[in-house]
């Protein structure tokens, strides 16, 4: 179970955490070569084994979450393109009511992503989720991606928060594991990111939320610190 009473900030991740990366992966695997093969008039299996390629070379870094950098590698809109599709983003079963019994919590609730703006800004269209939360932040706003360290010191001068008191949930092992070599005290995996494939072998050192439903108990009533930090 999730300690709630020694946790004062929720930092919470978006894609495959709140939101099902079947969005992500579809779009990567199926729009973006698709529209790519179209555009330059190549066959399909040509433009999906170049765009896996070039999504190899880059996963983990900033370009990797960077819209603009793809739209320039590949000669196409890339922001647009989500936008044209993004009717398909939903949440992960179970992560509504999770934002709302954290919101009720009085606990800080803060979005971490490496999604890009533009990105970020397709997904709010579509779920609201903003309403949740006190802050959004990017790590394109930071400079760095979630998996490095100095993303970590930019929160940190950006959002004072107790490390010891404060809960990481995200999909990617390396952001918990970055989040770890911070100090952040709490950090929990996510099970299934994508609801199109099977869950995750939980191999993982980190705890794994399998159900939003199963870590909400103990959340409802808020501590005086966590009430002091969401005033503040
Ligand atoms: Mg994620």
């Amino acid at each position: 179970m999730i300690a709630w009473n020694d946790i004062d900030t929720v930092l919470l991740d978006m894609d495959g955490t709140l939101l099902d990366l079947a969005f992500d992966n579809w779009f990567w695997q199926q729009v973006v070569p698709q529209k790519y093969a179209e555009t330059k008039g190549i066959p399909d299996d040509q433009a999906h084994r170049l765009i896996k390629e070039w999504i190899d070379r880059h996963q983990g870094t900033l370009n990797w979450y960077c819209l603009d950098f793809w739209s320039a590698e590949l000669g196409l809109d890339i922001a647009g393109l989500k936008r044209e599709v993004g009717d398909r983003v939903c949440y992960r079963p179970g992560a509504e009511a999770f934002l709302q019994a954290l919101r009720n919590s009085g606990r800080q609730i803060v979005m971490v992503t490496n999604a890009h703006p533009d990105a970020l800004a397709v997904k709010k269209t579509h779920t609201g989720l903003e309403q949740y939360f006190d802050q959004l932040i990017t790590s394109h706003e930071l400079g760095s991606a979630k998996e490095s360290a100095p993303f970590w010191e930019a929160l940190q001068g950006r959002l004072p928060f107790d490390r010891q008191r404060s809960i990481l949930v995200d999909d990617s092992l390396p952001v918990l594991q970055a989040g770890h070599d911070y100090g952040v005290g709490h950090l929990w995996s996510i099970l299934h990111p994508d609801s199109t494939l099977p869950p995750r072998p939980h191999t993982n050192p980190f705890p794994a939320i399998d159900q939003f439903a199963h870590v909400t108990p103990g959340l409802v009533m808020p501590t005086a610190a966590s009430a002091r930090a969401h005033n503040e």
